[in-house]
């Protein structure tokens, strides 16, 4: 359900599954340990975002050179993308919708880590590390360190003497609630000899105070910052040779992995150990492979050709809803169906739009809205309802024969703005009839 990137990742994950049975007591029966693994359209297009398919090259060098701006020391993504976004605005190639877009702020986010990783691979800038851009300072539970008489003096860059200097500046911060790091760390630099020699930026100084928390000589938390910032030295002031042509090879690496991957998906009927195999250039896969229903493979389940008495897990035979089938299931299906979006109605009494229902039944996060036109997230109470990603493999022309369904049997109604709603069924009181009781 974390999308991997490429097939190398997968791999891994799904090996974590069998990691874990091999762990068991070789003595005791084991019971089969199952690995699923869904792609689904939102975590592949979440996986095309963080690979930065879309980024023209005009923004990736407009990306580079906000880096290679940033003489601070200090790189906050979040507010340089912000800035981009903002730029892109002002020139009419973003809307005022794009800007509130997740998506659209998460691909210029993931654009300027790209840009500022394919710079310090090309030694344009040294990454220094991440660090909250503020933090908050209490004592610690064991007080500031005294200082024994006996402890030998180390000479100027005594370690010792800098903690205590460290703890004495940090606790007398005028604010002590909410702690600039950056700030701390220039103060710290300015106040305290040879601090450089411990500390080389505010990344060091955040690790320093962590280590400081972790020796109860002070209470150091990250609770005043939302989310991090990265420490850097910028080397040269011009984007290398080199920094386009980086970032399209990874690009394009990138896109050929993903396909590669949806390939994967896609080929329900190939061996998943025979396609490892072929994707890591294996020749021959070990015998064994797929020969138990401890290690079988889906295409291989399917494919039917295993001894008669071994049963797929019952947590993959839950995942594979049967298309088809005899005519009780059809219907029995068909009921289920009919059940989840009716409860998925209930929770949208001012009405929704088959294309809503559909994507909360397939489990996705947001749906296309044709007039905004962009991405809108799903309703909280959707995502949270048990039946959010019930049915994946659902097509769209089956929630429409459902609400048909449920508009024959009377417990939902189309209304004129093309929005559906649950009818509650009449109750047989005077004066009730199904009608008020719709509108109500
Ligand atoms: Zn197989």
């Amino acid at each position: 359900m974390s999308p991997p990137t490429d097939l190398a990742a997968l791999y891994q994950q799904i090996g974590r599954a069998g990691r874990d049975a091999g762990r068991r007591d070789p003595g005791s029966p084991a019971p089969v340990n199952s690995g699923l693994a869904l792609a689904t359209s939102r975590g592949m297009r979440m996986v095309r975002f963080m690979t930065g398919q879309e980024l023209p090259p005009s923004l990736l060098r407009r990306t580079g050179h906000i880096v290679l701006a940033q003489r601070g020391g200090t790189l906050d993504p979040v507010r340089l993308a912000e800035t981009l976004m903002a730029d892109d605005a002002a020139t009419g190639e973003l809307t005022e919708a794009d800007l509130e877009d997740r998506y659209v702020q998460d691909r210029y986010r993931g654009g300027v880590m790209r840009a500022f990783s394919a710079l310090a691979d090309l030694a344009a800038v040294e990454d220094l590390g991440d660090h909250p851009p503020y933090c908050a300072i209490k004592p610690g539970d064991l007080g500031p360190a005294p200082r024994a008489a006996d402890q030998p003096n180390k000479g100027p860059s005594d370690p010792v003497r800098i903690e205590r200097a460290v703890v004495d500046i940090a606790l007398s911060w005028d604010t002590p609630g909410k702690v600039d790091v950056q700030a701390l760390d220039r103060e710290l630099a300015a106040r305290c000899p040879d601090y450089r020699s411990v500390a080389e930026g505010p990344a060091a100084t955040w690790e320093l105070l962590a280590d400081l928390h972790d020796r109860g000589l002070l209470d150091v938390s990250a609770a005043p910052s939302r989310r991090l910032v990265t420490g850097l030295t910028v080397l040269t002031d011009t984007l290398p040779d080199g920094y386009l042509p980086l970032l399209r090879r990874r690009g394009s690496r990138a896109a050929a992995e993903l396909a590669e991957l949806g390939r994967f998906f896609d080929a329900t009927t190939v061996c998943a150990q025979r396609a490892f195999g072929d994707y890591f250039g294996v020749g021959d896969i070990p015998e064994g492979c797929c020969a138990t229903a401890a290690c079988r493979c889906s295409a291989c389940w399917n494919a039917g050709d295993h001894p008669v008495d071994e049963r797929r897990p019952a947590v993959a035979d839950a995942f594979y809803s049967p298309r088809g089938g005899s005519r009780t299931d059809t219907a029995l299906r068909e009921r289920r169906i009919d059940i989840q979006i009716h409860r998925l109605l209930q929770l949208q009494p001012s009405g929704a739009h088959p294309r809503r229902l559909w994507h909360a039944l397939r489990g996705d996060e947001s749906s296309y809205n044709p007039r905004q036109h962009k991405m809108i997230p799903l309703p909280r109470v959707l995502r949270e309802s048990r039946h959010f990603g019930g049915r994946a493999d659902l097509p769209y022309a089956s929630v429409g024969e459902g609400l048909t369904r449920l508009a024959g049997s009377g417990v939902a109604a189309e209304g004129p703005d093309g929005l559906w709603r649950a009818i509650r069924p009449a109750r047989q009181a005077p004066g009730s009839s199904a009608r008020e009781e719709a509108g109500a």
